[in-house]
């Protein structure tokens, strides 16, 4: 049925690879075991898996939507991957995203946009945009994203179905292509939060490949079947007062806080006044961890290397001018300028500081609240090519979900509404660290 599907919506440029003889085979294995013996299968036999293109499967290739991968192979499988298949998983391809996971519209890649499933001619959102619409035209049950700013929750917003990023270091980022590793964490994209708080559960723990992977117990999924009552829930006057909102997304959250009161939650708006320096300050620290992290893709180790070069020093210069997209590299500039000598204090320093004193904010806001809510992001999903060409306008469309990565806080979008358009309109809820499963129960009587 996948395979079929895939092939139907092959027009949303979803798939950089498919692996259809593989899952098919994986398949009829898997089922000659069930037919020997039911009870000894995995707990995610018959879930059909899809993987965004920075996720490493031992074997296939990955790329993260970039041709300086090109011809790369995975040797080993991130610990996400393996865990899945321990429990039985098919993964039936790897999916397109933005480059590197840059971008909040899955315009970047090398492979070309994916298109939107609710309307071919606008973006999916990113920059896991491949994983969301993976789902959205059912070509898998669920699919593996990344979350560095958003690029789970806002494709999620964009496309109607669910995105969660788990706390920092809930799963292991062994096997994720570096990004941001201090923000960077993998997440879900799924029809139901049931499916969500499954993956979670099999995907998270300790890691001996990743010393920030943490060491606390990991959720069940039998646990959000407890359903929350009475909680507080604090939202930011200033966020749906702010001048980036759309009309409708603003009234899908006001009448998403009364469907919270009426389920018997507080909802309280509380004074936020870091909204405008949250973008500033994300796009220093990343593209600053970008610069360093992205220096090993240098024409010799990993994938492309240009024909042009003639000795080690252009081997570089040109793999790297070939190799990379526009986004890349300016973010690769940016990053370098804000860690160099002299410009350093006045905005990586600064930066961190904001982070910190953000922080600090978030903390004291669930000292008094179980919980904060929030558009996933300001607009619905634009037409393909409209932020394309100024990149500012490009990075506000993530203002309300860098605060979880800079927090390090669990976050979910789940789909609430629609637009006069009739365009998915996600809303966003944040918990504390390590509060997955109250933040999945409260999102499964929400939906
Ligand atoms: N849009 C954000 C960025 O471009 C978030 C990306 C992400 O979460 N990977 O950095």
């Amino acid at each position: 049925y996948y395979l079929n599907q895939i092939e139907q919506q092959a027009h949303l440029n979803i798939y950089v690879e498919v692996y259809a003889e593989e899952a098919l085979e994986r398949a009829r294995t898997l089922d000659a075991r069930y037919q020997q013996s039911p009870g000894e299968l995995g707990r995610l036999y018959g879930m059909v898996l899809s993987h965004k293109d920075v996720i490493c499967y031992a074997g296939h290739g990955v790329q993260a939507g970039s041709k300086i991968l090109e011809g790369f192979e995975s040797l080993y499988s991130a610990t996400a991957i393996e865990r899945l298949l321990a429990e039985d998983a098919i993964i039936i391809g790897r999916v397109n995203c933005d480059e590197f996971a840059m971008g909040s519209s899955n315009e970047t890649s090398h492979f070309g946009p994916v298109r939107n499933a609710a309307d071919p001619d606008r973006v999916p959102g990113g920059s896991s945009g491949g994983s969301a619409v993976a789902v959205q035209a059912d070509t898998c049950l669920a699919s593996l994203g990344s979350d560095t700013g958003g690029s789970v929750r806002q494709p999620a917003s964009f496309c109607g179905v669910i995105g969660m990023k788990p706390t920092y270091g809930r799963i292991s980022r062994h096997g994720l292509l570096a990004y941001g590793s201090s923000f960077d964490q993998i997440g879900t994209l799924t029809h139901s939060v049931e499916d969500a708080a499954l993956l979670l559960e099999i995907m998270s723990g300790p890691d001996e490949y990743d010393s920030t992977a943490s060491q606390k117990p990991v959720p069940t999924a039998a646990e959000i079947k407890i359903a929350p009552y009475g909680k507080r829930i604090a939202y930011f006057p200033s966020a749906l007062q702010h001048e980036s909102i759309q009309p409708e997304v603003r009234a899908t959250a006001q009448t998403f806080i009364q469907q919270l009161q009426e389920e018997g939650h507080t909802v309280e708006g509380v004074e936020f006044d870091l909204l405008d320096y949250l973008i500033p300050a994300y796009y220093v620290l990343t593209t600053a961890e970008a610069s360093s992290n992205l220096s090993r893709y240098d024409g010799i180790r990993y994938g492309y290397r240009s024909k042009n070069a003639t000795d080690l020093l252009s081997t570089y210069q040109q793999s790297r001018t070939e190799g990379f997209g526009t986004e890349v590299k300016r973010r690769i500039m940016l990053g370098t300028f804000v860690l160099s000598a002299g410009y350093y204090d006045a905005y990586y320093t600064k930066a961190q500081k904001v982070r910190r004193l953000l922080k600090e904010k978030t903390d004291a806001i669930f000292r008094d609240y179980d919980f904060i809510m929030m558009p996933a992001a300001p607009t619905t999903a634009w037409k393909l090519g409209d932020k394309s060409a100024d990149p500012v306008e490009m990075y506000l469309a993530d203002i309300f979900t860098v605060q979880a990565n800079m927090a390090g806080i669990p976050a979910i979008c789940i789909p609430v509404g629609s637009d006069d358009a009739g365009l998915p309109i996600g809303m966003q809820l944040m918990g504390p660290k390590f509060a997955e499963t109250a933040l999945l129960s409260l999102a499964s009587t929400l939906i």
